[in-house]
């Protein structure tokens, strides 16, 4: 074989051939991330709280928490419970070194992203809620950041969406070590984030404020109280999972 001959696109072709389009789960053949059966196993939010996407037993009631008081976000994109398939891919990604996992988690909410704003009146900016760094420092990487970073790759390739831009330095920043919240009870989790967080940079007026899941709402809470007295007006929530309550599990 004359090598000389094989362009650049025929190889590339090959290696897409044998090694990309396969399913990111079960590797079977699949031209999207994900094949049509492992989509299927997913555990969507479908009945959640209108405002704050918490899941519910009924489709869109507004739960006890955001009648008492109402979030100060504009809206929330949530297209999972935090359990089964996704919440294995997340915890295999913070604590398992499962990077491979981040795009297809990625490709599957920028499509939920871009159904949610079919009419427009998308944000100016994307902003992630980042991690301490003592935390990025033990694993290596910061998880939100590399999601945020691939989320927007995938909103690019869409030539008829006004892509929000990612700031080079993320404008939200976190100030202390706050325990890991997983290892919290609810009752220290609502008291533990307070403040944690403080902003350095441009802020846009209309803001989407990234993180992998949110389990009370306390973080996202705070962090959009920050962008909104930074000059934000409007701030769009932008999840992979919203965790159900302990009744609502299993
Ligand atoms: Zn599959
Ligand atoms: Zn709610």
């Amino acid at each position: 074989m004359d090598w000389k001959k094989l362009s650049t696109r025929k190889i590339r072709s090959v290696y897409k051939c044998l090694f990309l389009n396969r399913c990111y789960l079960c590797h079977a053949s699949s031209p999207h991330t994900l094949c049509h059966y492992c989509q299927k196993g997913l555990p969507n939010n479908n009945r959640h709280c209108c405002q704050c996407k918490r899941p519910t037993h009924s489709p869109n009631i507004l739960c006890g928490q955001c009648q008492t008081s109402a979030p100060a976000y504009h809206t929330c994109i949530a297209p999972y419970r935090f359990e089964g398939i996704i919440k294995t891919l997340i915890h295999s990604i913070k604590f398992n070194q499962g990077n491979h996992y981040i795009r297809p988690l990625t490709d599957l909410l920028g499509e939920h992203v871009i159904a949610s704003y079919n009419t427009g009146n998308w944000p100016d900016q994307i902003i992630y809620v980042p991690s301490h760094a003592s935390r990025i420092k033990e694993r290596g990487f910061c998880q939100t950041q590399k999601m945020a970073h691939l989320l927007v790759k995938k909103l690019q390739q869409q030539a008829n969406i006004q892509c929000p831009t990612l700031p080079k330095n993320n404008p939200l920043k976190k100030s202390k070590n706050t325990q890991a919240q997983h290892t919290l009870s609810r009752k220290e989790r609502l008291r533990n984030p307070q403040n944690s967080y403080y902003i350095d940079g441009a802020i846009a007026k209309h803001v989407a404020l990234f993180d992998d899941i949110m389990t009370t709402g306390s973080t996202i809470e705070s962090c959009t109280k920050q962008l909104l007295d930074a000059g934000a007006e409007r701030v769009d929530i932008w999840l992979i999972a919203r965790t159900p309550d302990k009744e609502q599990q299993g």
